[in-house]
């Protein structure tokens, strides 16, 4: 069985052919800047023809809030098409195939659960990028809540004398932590300004470096204990460019074990890189199977 996986993005889409829960080939072209939801879909459909005829299934994974009515989002700075968008709707009409859409990170989530022994029932995933995402799996299950909103755990306020977050909360995790944070508190110190993986390579013989990936460090921390505390979390499985950067973990988990050790929870990094939201796609279709 074939699925057409789609990872929708604010500036790039990617889509992969995956077979036997692997991606057997994989395309990416630019976010279509276009209002109709039929359009939207008929471009992504454009990129995959040659795959069609063996697709029994779409997958999507997207970026913002999913719920039955489409695609809407926590920030609508960051969507480029009105909202609630019906993107699956869209598909399905086009191709009369099954569609699933699941938030980016939900996806994620679930692919990177997929991964881990049969003892971790109870996870949580985290991204660290342009903003901070996540998802949620409670006794084995994907949490996504009513209205979708499950597992922003970038927005967990946790600083009120902190920055404005684009949400319209203060101190938001994202808004210390982010990919983008990073690179305005770096803006505020560097001139000429540098670029985030500069940043990370200078941060071994630079203090003011060094203080800003550390204060992002200490705010996933917080937010890896706060999570602990709430939903007594078995491991926290942390992704993203910024997540995944050299001695970034290294960093929350330093943090962590100066915590209560009540509070303390392992924490690993994603398996799936780069392609977890698009193999979460397609593997959202697994979710009712056991594991
Ligand atoms: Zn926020």
């Amino acid at each position: 069985m074939s699925t057409l996986a789609i990872d929708i993005g604010g500036t790039k889409i990617a889509i992969g052919l995956v077979e036997n829960d692997a991606i057997v080939e994989r395309r990416q072209f630019p976010t279509p800047i276009v209002q109709q939801a039929e359009l939207f879909a008929g471009t992504i459909l454009e990129h995959a023809t040659d795959w069609m005829d063996k697709v029994s299934r779409i997958g999507i994974s997207t970026t913002g809030l999913v719920t039955e009515q489409g695609i809407s989002a926590v920030n609508p700075d960051t969507l480029a098409f009105p909202a609630p968008f019906p993107l699956a709707q869209a598909l399905e009409s086009l191709t009369n195939l099954p569609v699933a859409m699941l938030n980016d990170a939900q996806a994620a989530a679930w692919y990177e659960y997929t991964k881990l022994g049969a003892d971790i029932r109870n996870m949580a995933f985290i991204t660290v990028s342009t903003g901070v995402g996540g998802g949620i799996i409670i006794d084995g299950k994907l949490h996504s809540g009513a209205s979708g909103l499950a597992g922003h755990v970038g927005h967990f306020s946790i600083d009120p004398h902190g920055p404005h977050c684009g949400c319209g909360q203060i101190g938001c995790v994202e808004a210390i932590a982010s990919g983008t944070a990073i690179k305005r508190f770096s803006d505020e110190v560097f001139t000429p300004n540098i670029s985030n993986v500069e940043l990370f390579e200078i941060a071994s013989i630079n203090p003011q470096a060094n203080h800003i990936i550390e204060q992002s460090a200490k705010a996933i921390a917080t937010l890896c204990c706060n999570l602990k505390a709430t939903l007594d979390l078995d491991m926290v499985v942390l992704g993203g460019g910024v997540g995944l950067a050299t001695s970034y973990l290294d960093r929350v988990t330093q943090k962590i074990l100066q915590r209560p050790a009540a509070f303390q929870v392992p924490v690993i990094a994603a398996q799936g890189d780069y392609d977890a939201c698009l193999l979460g796609a397609a593997f959202q279709f697994n979710k009712e199977e056991s594991w």
